[in-house]
């Protein structure tokens, strides 16, 4: 049997061309067998397509996790307001010794004009940009002096806020009591993954409690607490972490002891050479 796929009409076999389009008709047992491999072959790909993203989105699901378990889109870190008053000014004192020199340079370039007693050779064109310069970084100086001054205001008050709230926090809960509530939300965890779900726990209980729309400021909040809470352990690990650097304890120990007599007794026999060359 002869079939047009394209009008979708049977024909008997001695007909050759479609009498409806006048496309040549084919073999219609052939065509069905063929299309159904294509068929067959299409829905293959399509639930490779699926597969692959649904692996996609599994990826995408479990970065997003660890994201979230390496704690927060990482904002910027926080500079106190001690520590900006400081970076405000003194990038004003260089602004304005920038700004006395162009001056200095500007006011040289205009002295044949003004009749001082000394110039610098100058066009008008350069005497224009060392005045505009000069100009420019009174400006910045002034505009950094007024944000220096707003910033030392706000000095005081974030120094009051910080101490509130780690008081109150330190008030509210122990190490013991972070830790019960850690793990009674992971389970027992690597020393790695406590540390860091311990500052989670800190820092979501400020986002809870308090309105802080900082995250780089809950950030230093929750480090200064850790620190606090958990001084005791951060000693102990460092301590260790000196003796894994040596291969034994004991020996660690006696080049302590050794380090410890050593630079009295090869200090002096120095010193009193260094008194002798200084003498000659
Ligand atoms: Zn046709």
């Amino acid at each position: 049997m002869k079939y047009c796929p394209h009008c979708d009409m049977d024909f008997i076999d001695s007909v050759e061309i479609c009498t409806d389009c006048g496309r040549p008709l084919v073999d219609k047992e052939e065509y069905l067998a063929g299309k159904a491999a294509r068929d067959a072959e299409e829905k293959k790909k399509q639930e490779e397509q699926q597969r692959l993203s649904s692996l996609a989105e599994e990826a995408e699901r479990e970065s997003a996790e660890a994201e979230q378990e390496a704690g927060r889109p990482a904002p910027g870190v926080y500079v106190k307001r001690a520590d900006r008053y400081e970076d405000l000014r003194s990038s004003a004192s260089a602004f304005l010794i920038v700004g006395v020199l162009l001056a200095v340079l500007a006011l040289l370039s205009w002295g044949s004009l003004l009749g001082l007693p000394f110039s610098v050779p100058s066009n008008f064109m350069l005497r224009i940009v060392f005045t505009a310069l000069a100009a420019g970084s009174f400006v910045i100086w002034r505009k950094t002096c007024v944000s220096a001054k707003e910033v030392r205001g706000q000095i005081a008050e974030e120094q009051e806020t910080t101490r509130q709230l780690t008081e109150w926090f330190l008030g509210n809960y122990t190490a013991e009591a972070v830790d019960a509530a850690v793990r009674r939300e992971n389970g027992e965890l690597r020393p790695e993954v406590l540390a860091l779900k311990r500052m989670n726990y800190i820092q979501d209980v400020f986002v809870t409690n308090y309105d802080i729309a900082d995250q780089s400021y809950v950030d230093a909040l929750a480090e200064q607490i850790y620190s606090t809470l958990y001084a005791d352990e951060e000693a102990a690990s460092e301590r260790s972490g000196e003796e894994d650097a040596g291969s034994l304890r004991d020996e660690a120990e006696t080049a302590q002891e050794e380090e410890e007599t050593e630079p009295e007794e090869g200090t002096e026999p120095k010193e009193a050479a260094d008194r002798e060359t200084s003498g000659n």
